[in-house]
C-alpha cells in the first residue's frame, strides 16, 4: 500500500491529467450579482440566487435579528434542544405555498434527500430515479438499501417498462426526480410522472431545488406542472438565499419524518439566522409575481440571443463536450468580466462538460446581451 500522501498525489495527478481536478477559488459575494475572485470583480451566471435575495436589505436584518433573539448556532439537534420558535413557521409558511398540509425543514438540502429516502424506502422495496438525478438522491438512494432502477432522462414510457418489469417483485416503490435539472434546467415530466406512479401503486417525490421561487409564481415546478407530487423537498439555499433543506407531503408523512430521517435526528438543527432569513425571503416571493417572473425571462432573453432552444428555467446549459473546451470557454468569459463556471464530470456524464449560466432577477439586460454576443461569436461558432 502507498502512504496516504503518496495516493493522493497519485489521485490528483491523474485528475489534473484528464482536465478534471477541481480547486476552491476565494470568491467574494459583494451582492446578489457581483463576486470578486483573484482581485477582480466579475458578473457571475453561476450563482443559484435567483432572486438576489442573499443580499436584501430585509433578508439579512431578518437574519440579524434572529442572532441576537437566540444565538449563533441551535445547540443541538431539533428533537433534542435545536428546535427554537422559528421552524413551526417556516414549516407553516413552506407548506402553505406548496400547498400540502405540512412540512419538515433539514439542516440542507442534501441532508433532507439523504434522510427522506431511506425512510419511506428499504430493503425489498424499490427506488426508480431519472437518471440525471441530483446526486443526494443517489445519496438517499443507496442509503436506502432499497433495489435502485433507472429511467431514461424525463423518459416515462421507459420509467413504466422499469416499473412493469420490476414493480411485482417489490413491496413499496418511489418514483424520484429533480422538477428542475440543475445541471440541463430542464422540467420533468411530472404530471406524466404522477399518474404513471398511481398506475403502478408507487409514490412520487420530486427535488425542486431549482424551481422554488422562479417557476409556477413562486410555487415550483409541481405547481407549475398541475402535478400531485407525494414528497416535494427542496432547498432554501438557493431562490431563497439562505441556508437549509425542507421536504412537504402529508401530515404523517412528515410526522413520520421526524421521528425516522436520520439527517433531521442525528445532526445539529439549522443555525436561527438560516430559518429567518427564509421567512423573510419568503415574504418576499409570496408577494412579488413579477419578480419571480424575472430569472426565466432573463434567461430566455439569452437563450433567443444565442439561437439555442427556448429556456424552460433560470438555467441554461451550452454544451462543449471536453473539459478542457469549457475550461477555455469559461476562461474566455472571465477575460470579458463574466464568471461562469465550467461543469465537469462526475457532475454532469462524461463527454458532456459545458458552461452552465443561471440568470437571475437582477441581471442587467445589456449585460446578458454583451453575454450571448461572446457565446455566440466566440463559443458556439
Ligand atoms: C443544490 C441542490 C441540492 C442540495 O441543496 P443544498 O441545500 O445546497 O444542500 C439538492 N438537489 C438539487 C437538484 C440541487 O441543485
Amino acid at each position: 500500500m502507498p502512504s496516504l500522501d503518496d495516493f493522493a498525489k497519485a489521485k490528483l495527478a491523474a485528475l489534473e491529467t484528464a482536465h478534471l481536478r477541481r480547486r476552491l477559488a476565494e470568491s467574494a459575494r459583494e451582492d446578489g450579482l457581483w463576486v470578486v475572485r483573484g482581485g477582480r470583480r466579475m458578473l457571475s451566471f453561476s450563482c443559484n440566487d435567483y432572486l438576489n435575495l442573499t443580499h436584501h436589505p430585509a433578508v439579512k436584518r431578518a437574519a440579524a435579528a434572529a442572532i441576537e433573539k437566540y444565538g449563533a448556532g441551535a445547540g443541538a439537534s431539533r428533537l433534542v434542544t435545536g428546535n427554537h420558535p422559528l421552524f413551526g413557521e417556516l414549516e407553516r409558511r413552506l407548506a402553505r405555498l406548496k400547498g400540502t398540509d405540512a412540512a419538515c425543514v433539514f439542516g440542507s438540502g442534501y441532508l433532507a434527500n439523504a434522510g427522506i429516502v431511506p425512510a419511506i424506502v428499504g430493503e425489498g422495496d424499490l427506488l426508480l430515479a431519472d437518471e440525471l438525478s441530483h446526486s443526494c438522491l443517489w445519496a438517499g438512494a443507496r442509503l436506502s438499501q432499497a433495489r435502485v432502477e433507472t429511467f431514461r432522462h424525463n423518459d416515462v414510457a421507459h420509467a413504466d417498462e422499469v416499473l412493469r418489469a420490476n414493480r411485482a417483485a417489490h413491496r413499496r416503490a418511489l418514483i424520484v426526480t429533480d422538477g428542475v435539472f440543475s445541471m440541463d434546467g430542464d422540467l420533468a415530466p411530472l404530471k406524466e410522472l404522477s399518474a404513471l406512479a398511481q398506475a403502478h401503486d408507487a409514490w412520487l417525490m420530486s427535488d425542486d431545488a431549482h424551481g422554488l421561487g422562479v417557476l409556477g409564481g413562486g410555487r415550483g415546478s409541481a405547481y407549475a406542472a398541475g402535478a400531485a407530487v407525494d414528497l416535494q423537498m427542496g432547498t432554501l439555499s438557493k431562490a431563497l438565499g439562505s441556508y437549509g433543506g425542507y421536504v412537504c407531503a402529508s401530515t404523517a408523512v412528515i410526522d413520520l419524518l421526524k421521528t425516522r430521517a436520520r439527517t433531521l435526528i442525528y445532526s445539529t438543527a439549522l443555525p436561527p439566522a438560516s430559518a429567518a432569513a427564509a421567512l423573510a425571503a419568503l415574504d418576499i416571493v409570496e408577494n412579488d409575481e413579477k419578480l419571480t417572473a424575472r430569472p426565466l425571462a432573463k434567461a430566455q432573453s439569452f437563450t433567443r440571443a444565442c439561437d439555442l432552444p427556448p429556456a424552460a428555467s433560470p438555467i441554461v446549459p451550452v454544451a462543449l463536450g471536453d473539459p478542457l473546451a469549457a475550461l477555455e470557454a469559461s476562461q474566455i468569459l472571465e477575460r470579458e468580466g463574466f464568471l461562469v463556471t465550467p461543469i465537469r464530470p462526475p457532475t454532469v456524464p462524461e463527454g458532456t462538460a459545458r458552461l452552465r449560466f443561471a440568470f437571475t432577477a437582477g441581471h442587467p439586460d445589456a449585460e446578458i446581451a454583451r453575454l450571448a454576443g461572446i457565446v455566440r461569436e466566440r463559443i458556439l461558432a
